[in-house]
C-alpha cells in the first residue's frame, strides 16, 4: 500500500444504521470505504482488494465474529482490525485482543471514538509501512553497493594489464591476476609484502616508491618506465600517483602493459630500413660513378646545359649515398651491434685516423683542421672502433660543412677528471639557442640563410647521440652564431683499463 494512497476500510456490521454512520465519518476522514453487513461478504471483500483497517462486529449472525477475527488475523496480517460489539464486557475485549485485534470500541459510539480509534490504526499502519519501505531501500542501497564493488572489482581482475595499488610505504595492498602473470609470479601470491618482492628492478622500484609517497613534482601526472622482467619480454609500466581530496598522497597505482610485440615489431621496421638502404646502395654508387665517368670523360662531346644538368645528378645521388649511409649506422645503432662487442680503444689513434681522412676535404675548402693531444697517455675506452670513427667522423663533417672557407676546425683530446673529453670546435656560422636542444633529434636541420646551400639528411647528431649515451657517455654543444660551435664528448674509461 502507497503512503500515497488513502487508507482503505472495511466496515463489517448486521446493522444498516451503524454501517451507513460509520462511512459517513470515515468518508469524511478520508478514507475509502467498503462495508459488508456478514462475515461471509466480508472474507469476499477482503480478497478483492487491500485494506488497512477493518471495523468488526463481533455479534453477527451467520459465522461468529471471532471466527471472522481469526481469519483476518491468518490471511492478512497486516490488517489492523478493532472489534465493536453492544457486549462490552472486559471479557470479550480480552478474548479480541487475545486474538490479535487491535483495538476495541463498545456500542453504543460516538463519532469522536470511532475517528480518533480509526486514526491511531492508519498512523500506526502508516509507521510501519515506512519502517518497512526504509528497510527495502536499505536493502537495495546495500545491494547496489554490493554490485558496484563487484563490478569494478571484476573489471580490475579481468585486465588484461596488470594492475597493483601501493601504499605510502610502497607495500601492495592490491594486485590482479595479469600483474602476476607479466612478472611470472605464482597466481597464489597475496599482496601484503613491499613492491620490491614482486618487481624485479631496482630503479623502477625506486621510482614506484617516489610516487607512492607523492614526491613527484607533477603529482597529477604520472611517469612511465620500461623494464625486461627476463629475456625476450618488455614491459611498461604507468604509475600515477593516488590523491585524496585534499590533495595529499596515498599511495600509487602501477599498470604493467606488455609492449614484447611493440618492441618486435620496431626491431622488424629497423631490419627492413636496413635491408632496403643496403639494397638500393650498390645500384645508387654505381651511378654516381657512371655520371663521374661521363661528366669526366666526354667533357669535350657533351653541350654545357647537359653537362650541367649531369653534375647535378651527380650531386643528388651523392646525397642519398650520404642517406643511406647515415640509415645504415641508425639501424646499427637500435640493433645494438656497437655495444654487442666492445674493445678497448686507444682514442688518439683512432681520431688521428678520422682526422687524416678529412684532412682534404677540409683542405679543399682552405680550412685548417689540427688534432691536440694531451702529452700523457688517454685511459682507454670501451667501444667498437667503427661506431667511434663515426661519432668523430659526423663531428668534424659538421664543423667543416657548417664552416666558411678558410675558417679553422680544431680537434682536441683530454682526460677530465675520471672522463675522457673530446671537443671538435669550429668558428662557423655557429647555431641560434632556440635550436641548440632539437639539432639531436632525427632529421631535424636548421633552416636559414646560411645553411640552405649545405646538403646533409639531419641524421648524423642523433646517430653521435645514439651511440655516444650508448657506450654510457654524454654529449654537449656551445654555439654562438658567427663564431662559432663546440661539440664535446665525454666518455668513460674502460672496465678492462682498471
Ligand atoms: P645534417 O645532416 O643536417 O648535418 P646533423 O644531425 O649532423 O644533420 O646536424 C643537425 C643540424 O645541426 C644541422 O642541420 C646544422 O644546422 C646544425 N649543426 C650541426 N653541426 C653544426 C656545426 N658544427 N655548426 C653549425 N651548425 C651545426
Amino acid at each position: 500500500m502507497e503512503m500515497t494512497e488513502k487508507p482503505r476500510i472495511l466496515v463489517v456490521d448486521d446493522d444498516k444504521m451503524i454501517r451507513e454512520g460509520c462511512e459517513r465519518i470515515l468518508a469524511r476522514m478520508g478514507c475509502e470505504v467498503a462495508t459488508a453487513p456478514n462475515g461471509e461478504v466480508a472474507l469476499r471483500t477482503l480478497e478483492g482488494a487491500s485494506f488497512s483497517v477493518v471495523l468488526l462486529d463481533l455479534m453477527m449472525p451467520g459465522i461468529e465474529g471471532f471466527k471472522v477475527l481469526t481469519l483476518i488475523r491468518q490471511f492478512w496480517p497486516d490488517i489492523l482490525v478493532i472489534v465493536i460489539t453492544g457486549y462490552a464486557t472486559i471479557e470479550t475485549a480480552i478474548e479480541a485482543m487475545k486474538r490479535g485485534a487491535y483495538g476495541f470500541i463498545p456500542k453504543p459510539f460516538e463519532g469522536d471514538q470511532l475517528r480518533v480509534m480509526v486514526g491511531r490504526a492508519i498512523e500506526r499502519k502508516q509507521l510501519k509501512e515506512d519502517v518497512r519501505r526504509m528497510e527495502q531501500e536499505r536493502q537495495k542501497t546495500l545491494q547496489d553497493l554490493d554490485a558496484e564493488k563487484s563490478r569494478t572489482r571484476s573489471v580490475v581482475l579481468a585486465m588484461p594489464d596488470g594492475v597493483a595499488v601501493t601504499d605510502p610505504e610502497g607495500v601492495v595492498v592490491l594486485m590482479n591476476p595479469a600483474f602476476l602473470r607479466l612478472l611470472s609470479l605464482e597466481p597464489s601470491r597475496r599482496p601484503g609484502e613491499p613492491i620490491s618482492a614482486y618487481l624485479p628492478d631496482a630503479e623502477l622500484c625506486r621510482q614506484l616508491l617516489e610516487v607512492s609517497r607523492g614526491r613527484l613534482d607533477d603529482p597529477t601526472q604520472g611517469i612511465s618506465y620500461e623494464f625486461s622482467p627476463r629475456e625476450e619480454k618488455f614491459l611498461l609500466a604507468h604509475m600515477t600517483p593516488v590523491l585524496s581530496e585534499t590533495g595529499e598522497c596515498r599511495g600509487a597505482v602501477t599498470v604493467l602493459v606488455d609492449v614484447t610485440h611493440l618492441k618486435a615489431l620496431d626491431r622488424i621496421k629497423s631490419a627492413f630500413v636496413a635491408q632496403v638502404s643496403h639494397e638500393l646502395r650498390s645500384p645508387l654508387s654505381t651511378i654516381h660513378q657512371q655520371l663521374a665517368v661521363v661528366l669526366n670523360e666526354l667533357v669535350a662531346e657533351v653541350p654545357e646545359e647537359q653537362r650541367n644538368i649531369l653534375a647535378r645528378a651527380k650531386e643528388k645521388t651523392l646525397g642519398l649515398i650520404a642517406l643511406i649511409g647515415d640509415l645504415l649506422d641508425l639501424s646499427r645503432i637500435e640493433a645494438g651491434v656497437h655495444l654487442k662487442e666492445p674493445k678497448p680503444i686507444a682514442l688518439e689513434e683512432l681520431l688521428k685516423g678520422v682526422v687524416d681522412f678529412l684532412f682534404a676535404r677540409a683542405k679543399g675548402r682552405q680550412q685548417t683542421l689540427t688534432l691536440e693531444l694531451p702529452q700523457e697517455k688517454l685511459p682507454l675506452v670501451d667501444g667498437d672502433p667503427l661506431a667511434l670513427e663515426s661519432v668523430f667522423g659526423n663531428l668534424i663533417t659538421n664543423a667543416i660543412n657548417y664552416t666558411q672557407d678558410g675558417g679553422e676546425i680544431r680537434v682536441r683530446a683530454a682526460r677530465d677528471g675520471g672522463q675522457i673529453r673530446v671537443a671538435v670546435q669550429d668558428n662557423g656560422i655557429g647555431i641560434e639557442e632556440k635550436h641548440l636542444a632539437k639539432i639531436f633529434e632525427r632529421f631535424y636541420r636548421v633552416k636559414n640563410e646560411k645553411t640552405r646551400a649545405i646538403t646533409g639528411t639531419g641524421l648524423g647528431l642523433s646517430i653521435v647521440k645514439g651511440i655516444v649515451d650508448g657506450l654510457g657517455g654524454s654529449i654537449s654543444v656551445e654555439s654562438r652564431p658567427g663564431a662559432g660551435s663546440t661539440f664535446t664528448v665525454s666518455l668513460p674509461p674502460s672496465r678492462s683499463s682498471g
